[in-house]
């Protein structure tokens, strides 16, 4: 199986906003685009995405999941890049109408079709360093994935890093390209230093979140992961997880957590972490490490409260129970 993210469908949903107006959206080859070596997204980084997926069910039908979630979110990174407004009911369309081009390439759970929206300023202008892009270029890129976990799902290992963060605080909500590169530094040198597989930022002993991935903490019976705030990525894998751990009867708890809060807890035989996002859903974590010392977390195995609450996400996603808060979208 290819690497996560390395297939493409040959054609891609674009439109382009020009002289104050977006075009007809169209399929174009999804081999390559066209922009000025100038083009303000490559000096300035006017540019933000979107993953969300599209879901095979026993029924042949083809689902996206929380796409006006997705939506929402990247309107919201547009705005705050100051990159045009785009119409939200022509990406939505496009969205649907090139996932149903290739709703034959769409592969049977566990896999899916992850969608990536794509939003760049291109005006050619390296003068507007300080000035937002007047022109830009929207497409919907397809990429079938298969099962994440296959091979099996390892806990991970994270470092909990207190100095420095993972990228500007007032950037964290954006999904945008050049916090994924100031994060790079610290994740290469945490995986080389302590053989971590992310860090968990976590500025002035502040639980944030790891370079893609939201936090969840479970405790017995209670789910704990931090409050709505600017400074960091809001996830709609944490939303629906959140709305389910209450469906299921679980205390949810957002709100601050501290790592002092954190590893007292970690402690406890029962507790569990895990992170989650669109990719892998939720992830176990085994090992926190901490000032030179490694904390298991629980039984520093995958534990039976994350299990149910990825399965409950799955069973929704994969259309084996009902889809009762409406977050599906067929295509
Ligand atoms: C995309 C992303 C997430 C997860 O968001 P989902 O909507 O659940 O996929 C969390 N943190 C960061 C930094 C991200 O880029």
């Amino acid at each position: 199986m290819a690497a996560f993210g390395t297939v493409f469908m040959p054609e891609m949903a674009l439109t382009t906003f020009e002289n104050n107006q977006w075009s007809e959206a169209k399929f174009v080859s999804a081999d390559s685009i066209q922009m000025h070596p100038g083009a303000h997204v490559l000096h300035y980084s006017s540019t933000c995405f979107e993953g969300l997926k599209a879901f095979r069910h026993a029924d042949g039908s083809v689902n996206i999941f929380r796409m006006d979630e997705n939506i929402k979110r990247m309107a919201q990174s547009s705005e705050l890049l100051f990159l045009p407004k785009f119409d939200s009911e022509q990406l939505s369309q496009m969205i649907k109408d090139i996932v149903k081009k290739y709703v034959d390439e769409v592969p049977a759970p566990p896999g899916s079709m992850y969608i990536r929206p794509t939003h760049i300023g291109t005006e050619a202008s390296i003068g507007k360093a300080a000035a937002p892009s007047g022109t830009s270029m929207l497409y919907v890129l397809l990429s079938p994935v298969g099962d994440y976990f296959a091979g099996g799902a390892r806990p991970l290992r994270l470092l909990l890093a207190e100095d420095g963060m993972r990228c500007a605080a007032h950037m964290g909500m954006i999904k945008s390209g050049g916090n994924y590169a100031s994060a790079l530094g610290p994740i290469l040198a945490a995986k080389a230093n302590v053989n971590a597989d992310q860090i968990l930022f976590c500025p002035n002993g502040d639980v944030q979140e790891t370079g893609a991935a939201n936090f969840i903490l479970i405790d017995g019976n209670e789910i704990i992961t931090k409050a709505l705030d600017s400074s960091f990525l809001h996830g709609i894998t944490r939303a629906s997880l959140l709305t389910l751990a209450a469906d299921l009867g679980m205390t949810v708890s957002e709100r601050e957590l501290s790592v002092t809060e954190l590893l007292e807890r970690a402690a406890k035989p029962e507790t569990e972490a895990a992170l989650s996002g669109t990719a892998a859903v939720l992830t176990s974590v085994g090992t926190l490490i901490h000032n030179d010392k490694e904390i298991k977390v629980g039984s520093g195995e995958a534990g039976p409260k994350a299990t149910r609450l990825r399965q409950a996400l799955n069973q929704i996603q994969w259309g084996q129970v009902p889809d009762t808060h409406g977050w599906l979208t067929k295509v």
